[in-house]
């Protein structure tokens, strides 16, 4: 059996949400006396940059002996989420890292004597030996095997605290490839070789060990190369902090993460900053409406005559979507209503004919990626566990798609699922302006013409 899918039927009957008193956005703030409940949807943003600038000449009588370095590094993180207070759900997070060393050292000799074969008096030679290592290291993202989505290793954690105050932590545990190409080239004058050595690191996948690949041989002359593999490395990025809520808002400007200064002109130095903006939408109104919705299709499914006219179940279906929506609305559907699967049946959870659940894990992560008010879907949940129990408590009665077996156990069902809602705003909502009298007598009326199941 199939569960009405109710945000599809809220959305497929138009329906356009309840303006209440005071829940303009802005307008009002959360009860600081109540658990906040309110759906915080925002985004964090963290910036490392940093740099170095080295450089020396050594050089004495005809001496050569210089060195530079340069690293820029530029690494920022975007982090967009919503949720209520606590692990808030990350629904996009992007990660970019460029961290680039660039570094030369270049010795030469004055000059060298060299051995001439036959001769007593070794030869002059200007200028002598000299030796340049060059180094190049990137440090960017490795999107390899085995990392993940940036999603999941990232985190938002928005603690609501009383007094107006909120705790949020944030960040993302990313993984970094290290690429370095070392060159050194070393010249022997007297020999009149050259031996150039390179070294080049790579990133590999998790786990895999370093190996080395030779060519070339390091005596006289030639090239050797080695390629060598290491292993990505851990590189986390976060923030933690505290602030004051400000009404709906919570808003942070280049909140100072962290900072490395160096004691020397030119040496590394790096600043971290973050800021983050969250505002809050006021979920009564939604879990209202949603709570009249659901009675509306509870009173549908409870109609006697309904019942009665309906020539099979499908026909009992159509006849209680177009009594949904009279229920919900107090005037009949318009003419075309139904066509196009207007107000028709969702998919989003059912009940196996071996009594379990299906649809739930990705029901709920679609309640998270809609930042919809947890205790929707919490509900919505109930109701269809209530279906597992009247399937396995009456199996054949549950699988006999008789119209009477179907509306039976909607009734129960709904009741249980708006009842869920109710509760629920009697705890958050009581001062918003919500007929919650209204809504308590309208469900006990449905409650009793429950039948058959409990
Ligand atoms: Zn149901």
């Amino acid at each position: 059996m199939t569960r009405w899918n109710s945000t599809v039927i809220a959305s497929a009957f138009l329906v356009s949400v309840l303006c209440l008193p005071g829940t303009e956005a802005g307008g009002e703030t959360w009860d600081p006396l109540l658990p906040d409940v309110r759906i915080w949807r925002g985004e964090v943003r963290i910036s490392r940059t940093g740099s170095a600038h080295e450089k020396w000449d050594k050089s004495h009588r005809g001496k050569t002996n210089t060195y530079f370095m340069n690293r820029t590094v530029t690494d920022t993180l975007v982090i967009k989420a919503c949720g209520q207070s606590g692990a808030l759900y990350v629904l996009e997070a992007k990660r970019s890292l460029s961290d680039i060393t660039e570094s030369e050292n270049y010795w030469q000799n004055t000059r060298e004597l060299c051995d001439v074969p036959g001769s007593r008096r070794p030869k002059r030679i200007s200028p002598g030996d000299s030796r340049r290592i060059s180094i190049r290291t990137a440090v960017t993202p490795y999107t390899g095997e085995g990392t993940g989505a940036e999603r999941d290793r990232s985190w938002v954690a928005l603690e609501i605290l009383p007094l107006k105050n909120y705790a949020l932590s944030a960040g993302n545990n990313g993984v970094a490839g290290r690429d370095e190409d070392n060159i050194e080239s070393y010249r022997r004058v007297c020999a009149d070789k050259t031996t150039r050595m390179e070294a080049h690191i790579r990133t590999g996948a998790p786990g895999e060990p370093p190996r080395v690949e030779s060519s070339g041989s390091e005596e006289g002359e030639g090239t050797v190369v080695q390629w060598l593999t290491a292993p990505p490395t851990d590189i986390p990025l976060a923030t933690n902090s505290r602030g004051s809520v400000q009404g709906n808002t919570i808003l942070e400007i280049d909140h100072l993460v962290g900072e490395i200064k160096s004691g020397r002109d030119g040496g590394y130095e790096e600043v971290t900053k973050a800021s983050w903006e969250f505002t809050a939408r006021n979920p009564c109104p939604e879990v209202f409406n949603e709570f009249l919705l659901l009675v509306a299709i509870g009173e549908a499914y409870a109609d006697r005559p309904l019942r009665e006219f309906a020539e099979d179940l499908e026909d009992y279906e159509r006849k209680v979507n177009w009594k949904v929506y009279e229920n919900r609305y107090g005037t009949p559907p318009p003419k075309d209503f139904g066509k196009d699967g207007e107000g028709n049946v969702g998919f989003s959870m059912w009940v196996h004919d071996n009594c379990q659940l299906g649809g739930r894990v990705r029901y709920e992560k679609e309640q998270l990626e809609e930042c919809s008010v947890l205790v929707i879907a919490k509900a919505a949940v109930r109701h269809e566990m209530e279906h597992v129990s009247q399937c396995k408590g009456n199996l054949k009665k549950f699988r006999s798609r008789t119209i009477e077996a179907r509306g039976q156990s909607e009734v129960s069902a709904y009741s249980l699922e708006s009842g869920i809602l109710l509760n629920w705003l009697t705890d958050y909502c009581k001062d918003v302006g919500l007929d919650l009298a209204g809504a308590r007598g309208r469900l006990q009326r449905l409650k009793a013409k429950k039948a058959g199941w409990k």
